[in-house]
């Protein structure tokens, strides 16, 4: 089970690293109160200060059919622990949870032959953000503090569930609830792949990959990060 093994660490450089780095049982969490390197998709940074949950998970690429929809399955087990608590959570695809058009999760998936290793850093407790991020907290949202490790735990059994049925009947059985919970679906958006596209999101096919409705037909995209035309 995801969790059996923990390592939960004051501060680290990023919690991705160590399990890439290094040699753990499948399964294992490496959860850190603090990162001085967290990043996102790209290379890019993904702001890790107090208050915040960062964790990563080492995941056995054999073990699944599919890993494509990866990134939007853990998504959505992480939006369920969210809805649990009473927010209204939508997911931007591919990777990406919102909460009252504000980030307060990102998911990262990572993959070096056999080894899956996936990053989640959910905005827990954190006071304030850059103000050129568009991004927010539970903690801002309703003004209530939430316990670190319970909530850790409780998302850990979500995605222990949500992991097990994408393995055993693969993401057709989670596209319907997905697509019920997609920002921008049925709407015009930019998607940024290798140059911009312009479309309507129709859809998310059976791999999860985006499906934009353009002038020239229907594109397929694998990966790439959607907006709002004219946002
Ligand atoms: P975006 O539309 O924000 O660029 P993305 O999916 O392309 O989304 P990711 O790779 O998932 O981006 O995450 C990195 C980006 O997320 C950063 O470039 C920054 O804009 C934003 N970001 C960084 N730290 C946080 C945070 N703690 N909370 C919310 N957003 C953050």
């Amino acid at each position: 089970m995801i969790g059996d093994f923990m390592l939960w660490l004051e501060e680290t450089g990023s919690t991705q690293n160590i399990l890439k780095e290094f040699s753990f049982p499948y399964g294992t969490v490496v959860v850190a109160n603090r990162q001085w390197e967290g990043r996102g998709r790209f290379g890019r940074k993904w702001h890790s200060e107090e208050g915040g949950l960062y964790f990563s998970f080492l995941l056995r690429a054999e073990d699944f059919k599919e890993l494509l929809p990866l990134p939007l399955v853990v998504g959505y087990g992480v939006l369920l622990q969210i809805e649990r608590k009473g927010f209204k959570p939508m997911l931007k695809w591919v990777n990406d949870v919102y909460v009252s058009g504000k980030k307060v999760c990102g998911v990262l998936v990572e993959r070096s032959k056999e080894k899956v290793v996936v990053g989640v850093g959910i905005n827990l407790n954190q006071k304030e953000f850059p103000s050129d991020l568009m991004a927010t907290s539970l903690y801002m949202l309703r003004n209530e503090v939430f316990e670190k490790k319970d909530f850790l735990l409780e998302t850990l059994e979500i995605l222990d569930r949500v992991l097990e049925e994408f393995k055993n009947f693969g993401f057709e059985k989670f596209r319907p609830a997905i697509r019920q919970r997609l920002m921008f679906l049925g709407e015009e958006v930019v998607v940024y792949s290798q140059e911009p596209v312009v479309g309507i999101f129709e859809d998310i096919d059976q791999e999860g990959s985006l499906l934009l409705r353009t002038a020239q037909g229907l594109l397929k995209f694998n990966a790439g990060k959607v907006s709002l035309r004219g946002s």
